[in-house]
């Protein structure tokens, strides 16, 4: 039956990830790992993140593609009405369908939980700066040096009063890496992610870092234009984030 659901795939693909949902939903550890791409199982292991007390799972879609992959949507539910739709890439090793990729759709970014001003204070109107929809770099009024990160005294010349301007939250990408590790708990259900290394031209071309918004698939270039947008947190209490978007 599950060819006429799934037309544009093999129809041997189309039974294997029906039975893989079934399999994940059902925690049967050793089936799902046997479904992985052994070299990528590291990555592939806690990258997603199910729903609490996950006990079902509906194969939503497959479709061919990229390139000689083909993409599965999966939605798995849990016994307390929670959901979450996976989608798993699959490619075909010497005649056994095997996951290369997987990732909760839709995209969304990462919170770390360290995100916060640091324990001396140093930094604090920059994050108070995100409060209010503004980019702020330190700057020396003295010598006119942009500094980043904050610093007590200006490096250049050791003025200590020193000066928060708001700058325009735009830049180009200096570099950028896509991780596809889950390497902190926070982490899992937003990978992979792009961080990127923007260089701001409104405050001397000094360096910041964020994750780039909608970067599942996207064809990131050094140089390409950026512009800052900022991510409240769902607590009040907690500082939004500085994310960027391609322009
Ligand atoms: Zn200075």
């Amino acid at each position: 039956m599950t060819e006429v659901r799934f037309p544009d795939v093999p129809a041997d693909l189309a039974d294997v990830v029906v039975r893989h949902g079934r399999a994940v939903a059902a925690g049967e550890n050793e089936t799902v790992l046997a479904d992985f791409r052994p070299d990528r199982v590291g990555q592939l292991l806690a990258s997603a993140r199910p729903p609490d007390r996950m006990n079902a799972s509906e194969v939503v879609a497959i479709e061919p593609g990229p390139g000689p992959l083909y993409s599965a949507y999966i939605r798995y539910s849990g016994a307390g009405g929670d959901e979450a739709v996976f989608r798993s890439r699959w490619i075909d090793i010497d005649g056994t369908w095997l996951v290369t990729q997987v990732r909760n759709v839709p995209d969304t970014p990462p919170r770390p939980p360290f995100a916060e001003p640091t324990d001396d204070g140093s930094d604090t109107p920059h994050w108070e700066g995100l409060r209010r929809g503004e980019l702020r770099i330190q700057h020396c009024p003295r010598c006119d040096e942009w500094i980043w990160s904050p610093r007590p005294i200006c490096p250049s010349c050791h003025h200590d009063e020193l000066e928060w301007p708001s700058v325009d939250p735009a830049g180009t990408v200096y570099a950028w890496t896509r991780t596809w590790q889950p390497f902190h708990p926070s982490v899992s259900g937003h990978l992979p992610y792009v961080v990127v290394t923007v260089e701001l031209p409104a405050a001397g071309n000094r360096r910041v870092v964020g994750v780039l918004l909608d970067g599942d698939g996207a064809d990131v270039r050094i140089g390409q234009q950026v512009k800052a947008e900022f991510d409240d947190a769902a607590d009040a209490a907690d500082y939004p984030l500085l994310r960027w978007r391609l322009s």
